[in-house]
């Protein structure tokens, strides 16, 4: 994003200011105007980027994480926020939405509005594992929401390419035979 009014040439001068104050010692507005910086300062490197930078800075990144080191702290921090309360609650929501697409509320919602049945087979998930829920089914192709299948009616529809002429194809088959 351009228009950032803050050039990053300027970025050691303004740690100077602030390079004396420990962060539990700063004011709410100071601790603002530090994390507003720091925001406004990642865009504007980052939008100076060219292509090859950054392809180095996501592989030297990729690098670190593969580490050891990087690994214990990503744990060591993963537990830390798990331990607060509803923590581990809140990083399920927040990696449901991550992976889904969809958050977990709407998700919810849903299976309500569907009485807890799968839209293709109108039968409640009664399996183990994945066979116990209702998953997120989208249209590979635009990304869009479709609406909640069990496993089976999921995997089935993966299975056919999404595909209704196939799908069709194999019913004619089954009642053929
Ligand atoms: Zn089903």
């Amino acid at each position: 994003m351009k228009g950032a009014n803050v050039p990053p040439s300027r970025a050691p001068d303004y740690r100077k200011k602030f390079e004396y104050i420990k962060r539990s010692e700063m004011t709410p507005e100071e601790l603002e105007e530090i994390r507003a910086y720091m925001r406004n300062w990642q865009k504007t490197r980052l939008a100076g980027e060219t292509v090859e930078q950054r392809a180095a800075r996501l592989a030297t990144k990729r690098r670190y994480r593969a580490t050891a080191k990087a690994k214990a702290t990503e744990r060591a921090c993963r537990a830390k926020y798990d331990a607060r309360p509803g923590g581990l609650e809140a990083r399920r929501i927040q990696s449901f939405k991550v992976h889904h697409g969809v958050s977990r509320s709407f998700a919810d919602a849903k299976i309500k509005k569907q009485r807890g049945k799968c839209l293709i087979c109108r039968k409640p998930p009664d399996g183990r594992g994945n066979c116990s829920r209702l998953h997120v089914d989208h249209d590979p192709v635009t990304g869009e929401f479709r609406g909640m299948l069990c496993h089976r009616c999921n995997r089935g529809m993966g299975f056919f390419r999404h595909d209704p002429k196939a799908l069709r194809a194999a019913a004619a088959y089954l009642e053929r035979s």
